[in-house]
This record gives structure tokens, sequence and C-alpha cells, in this order.
């Protein structure tokens, strides 16, 4: 199939064809003929798959024709959650948008207000921008929408993560009630979809991955190791594999900066981008990586959606992430429009948990590479032995308490969701956290762990001793 078979006028298929783009990718041959026909779209889409593509060419081309957009009035928007991406998805817009006259703003915090708001006073076909930032343009009277007639709501669940939700209740108040809105997530979560009846109307739903499915051009492993060995252990890797470069992923901004500066000592080219550092910091760290002035850029996950550079072939988890969706987020900055990559996680024993939870999420358990050397003191199980355990269901008393331990179960489609979405979140997010002090699911665990080894002594082991 081609852009052209598509419905794409010559000005966007050019443009497409110039940034080597041969064939749609599966999102983009999906998506494109809905969204030309003026329909809304819930699209679930992993990060890598040309999903920007996917909704900015067709939207560019339905902007195409129409009235240019009066003074402080934007005939689109795309919201994003993380600058990085708001920034990466306006530098996309305006290379598609090349060939056309339409007039891209891309909007974010982190800098100063007034040239954003001068930018804006003579209108803009596209507006691109992080819902906070957004909302103080809306209030200084820089920018209204009663000309907006298209919405896109980009990586719909990272929002909702970095609980974005009330911002986003704020803005669609603002907006006109007639408008086609496309709404792209990573996955189709109980969440997104309450999100997505509220918002949408009678959407064409687009699935290009399966549920919580990483890429699978992605190779992914794990080293075991000793939480203090690990700087020493991404050295070796570093220096074994020969990367020219690799993005590291780190759980805090300390951590972050104390690896860049253990890089520094060794004479690693290495930079950091977390959410302390002012956006210029951020920005040029970013744009040297890209250019390959350094080595290896550490991250905390506050980077990982807006990344997106051309033949990164690894990526590594210098520690796993807390929120267990931001695994396949992290590792989807390689293996990106079907390339091949490896992400490798550095694993401790303390952060067995996490390991248990990605497990349990993408399905199976991660290959195992125990580097020598580097073998650990600390042993780390296998996650396979916690899945047995939580198997066997409890059968119900009658007139037992009913207790929720997801957020599945509240997802019926009575719940409210929006708000709940949040403090949901923010409540696993501290379980999380809490780790080992999560006395509620230990207890749990621990319950069903002595059952199930009574049962199985009961059954084998007994009658084995006498063998
Ligand atoms: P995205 O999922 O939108 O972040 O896109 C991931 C990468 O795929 C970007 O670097 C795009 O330039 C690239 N890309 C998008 N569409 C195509 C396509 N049809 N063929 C090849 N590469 C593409």
């Amino acid at each position: 199939m081609s852009f052209d078979a598509l419905g794409l006028i010559p000005e966007l298929v050019t443009v497409v064809s110039k940034q080597g783009y041969d064939t749609p990718s599966p999102i983009q041959a999906q998506a494109i003929p809905v969204i030309l026909k003026g329909q809304d779209v819930m699209a679930a889409a992993q990060t890598g798959t040309g999903k920007t593509a996917g909704f900015a060419l067709p939207l560019l081309q339905r902007l195409s024709t129409g009235k240019k957009a009066g003074s402080n009035q934007a005939r689109s928007l795309i919201l994003a959650p993380t600058r990085e991406l708001a920034a990466q998805v306006g530098e996309s817009i305006k290379t598609y948008a090349q060939h056309t006259s339409l007039r891209t703003t891309v909007v974010y915090g982190g800098v100063k207000i007034n040239p954003q708001m001068q930018r804006l006073r003579s209108g803009t076909d596209i507006l691109v921008a992080t819902p906070g930032r957004l909302l103080d343009l809306v209030n200084s009277n820089a920018i209204s929408f009663k000309e907006l007639e298209i919405l896109v709501l980009d990586e719909a669940d990272r929002m909702l993560d970095m609980g974005f939700i009330h911002d986003i209740s704020s803005i669609m108040e603002l907006l006109p009630k007639r408008r086609q809105t496309l709404m792209f997530s990573a996955t189709f979560s109980p969440n997104i979809r309450h999100l997505g009846t509220n918002l949408l109307r009678k959407p064409v739903e687009i699935s290009v991955n399966k549920h919580n499915e990483t890429a699978t051009t992605v190779e992914q492993w794990i080293c075991p190791v000793d939480k203090k060995e690990k700087p020493e252990l991404f050295l070796h890797l570093l220096d074994e594999h020969d990367w020219d470069q690799v993005l590291v992923f780190c759980l805090t901004k300390k951590g972050t900066d104390r690896l860049v500066g253990f890089l520094k000592d060794q004479n690693v080219k290495a930079s950091a981008i977390h959410g302390d550092k002012p956006q210029s910091a951020r920005t040029r760290a970013l744009a040297d990586f890209k250019a390959g002035k350094i080595r290896v850029l550490v991250a905390t996950d506050v980077a990982a959606r807006g990344i997106d550079i051309d033949q990164l072939p690894q990526v590594i988890n210098f520690d796993l992430p807390i929120v267990v969706a931001d695994y396949i987020h992290r590792i989807g900055r390689t293996g990106r429009a079907g390339a091949s990559g490896i992400a490798i996680s550095l694993v401790s024993a303390d952060e067995f948990k996490l390991l248990t939870d990605i497990e349990h999420l993408i399905g199976r358990e991660l290959k195992r590479k125990f580097i020598d050397g580097f073998e650990p003191n600390h042993n780390l199980p296998q996650s396979s032995m916690v899945r047995k355990i939580k198997k066997p269901k409890k059968p119900k008393v009658k007139g037992q308490r009913k207790t929720t331990r997801d957020g599945s179960a509240q997802s019926s489609s009575r719940g409210r969701p929006n708000t709940r979405v949040n403090s949901k979140k923010k409540v696993s997010k501290k379980k999380a956290v809490r780790g080992k002090n999560n006395t509620r699911g230990k207890r749990k665990v621990t319950a069903l762990s002595s059952r199930k080894k009574q049962t199985a002594a009961a059954k084998h082991k007994k009658p084995r001793k006498y063998d």
C-alpha cells in the first residue's frame, strides 16, 4: 500500500517520501482514511509505530482547506504530556507541513510565556501544547478555541499517569462540542476507555498492538546484579559492546546525576535529563545526544515519552520503573518503526517486586544473563514462583466484604473514572514505593503461600519422603 492510496494530497505524499517512508505503518494505514473522513478515533498504538504521522498527516490535510485562524485562535489542538514530546510532535508537524501554508505553534512550560503569547497573537492552525502551560495561556487571554476543529490527545495514558486529568477536564470545557477528537494511547486501559467515553463521539477503535505487548523487534534481557555494582556493570557493558550511544533510565533525579558524575569521572561523555534541570539544559542535552556529541544520555521517566532518536539500538534500565507501564514506554525508545533494538535491565534483589510486576504485565519472564564478575551476592528469585503462589483463588465466603485489589474491578461502565483514575494511580504508586512495607499485600501473599505449602506438602512432599 502507498500513502497515495490512503487518499493523501500530493503535498503530503511528497513530504513523506522525502522522509524515506515507503509504506504506511499499520497505524497509519488504519487511522489516516478514518481521520480524513472526519470521524473520531480512539487508537492504541505503541510508541515508535509511526502514530505521530498517523494523526498529523490527515489533520494537516483537513486543515489545508478552510478559513485561516483568527487572532488568538487555534484551529486544532494537540495535547501532549511532556515538554519533550510536545517539542518533538511540533517538529514532526512542521516537517510534514512544509509544502502547505499551515502554521504550527508549540507551547510548553519551563520557558518564558511572553514569546509564546506573542506568537499566538496572529492565530495558529496547529497548536501543540502541554496542559499546564496551555491553561496559563488561556488565563492570560492569549488563546481561545472558538474556531477549534480538531483535538488530539497524544499519549493519553501518560497524561492520566502524570495527574493531568483535572487540567484536561478544564481544557475540555473551553472547547466547542462540535469537533473531531482523536485519542492516542499506548494501551486501552479501563481508565482510558472511560476518558474516551467522555470525550469521543462514536469513535472508530484502532489497535495495532496487543494489550501491553512490547515491541517485538526489541530483544530484552535482565542482568541480575547487586545494587552497588550497577555503575561498574554498566561501564563494563558499555565497553564490552562498544555501544556508540545509549539511553539509560534511572529512577530518581539524584540517581541520574550520580550516574552521570560517575561516567564523567571515567571519561565517558554523558548528560542528564530530568525534571529539576532547566528546560534549556534538557533541550541542550537531548540535542547533543541526537547530534552524537554525547555517548550516554541518562534520564528519568520524564524523558521516556518524548525521545525519538534515529538508530538508537540500545536502552538500559539502570533502575526498574515504579510505574510498570513505563517499562514498555522506556524500551519503546529503541526498535522504533520496525528497527531492531536491545533493552537491558540491571536488576538488584530489592527490585524483585518491580520485576515481577513487569513480567506479569508483559506476560512472560525476561531472559536472564549473568555477567562474569558481577554475579550478585543477593539472590534475585524467579517471578514464576510468585505467579504460582498467586494462582489459587480463595473461594468466596457468603457475606464476606468485597475488596478490590486493582483498578480493573472499578472499571465497570457505571464508575466515575476521571477523578478516580488519578487517585488510583497515586495509590498504586505509593504502594510500589512502600515496597516491603506494604503489609497488606505481604500478608496476603504469605497467607496464600503457607496455604499452598500445606497443600503441596499434603499432596506430594510427604509421600516422597518415604520413597
Ligand atoms: P512515532 O511512533 O510517531 O514516534 O514514530 C516513530 C518513528 O517512525 C519516527 O522516527 C518516524 O520518523 C518514523 N516513521 C513514521 N512513519 C514511518 C513510516 N511509514 N515508515 C518508516 N518510518 C516511519
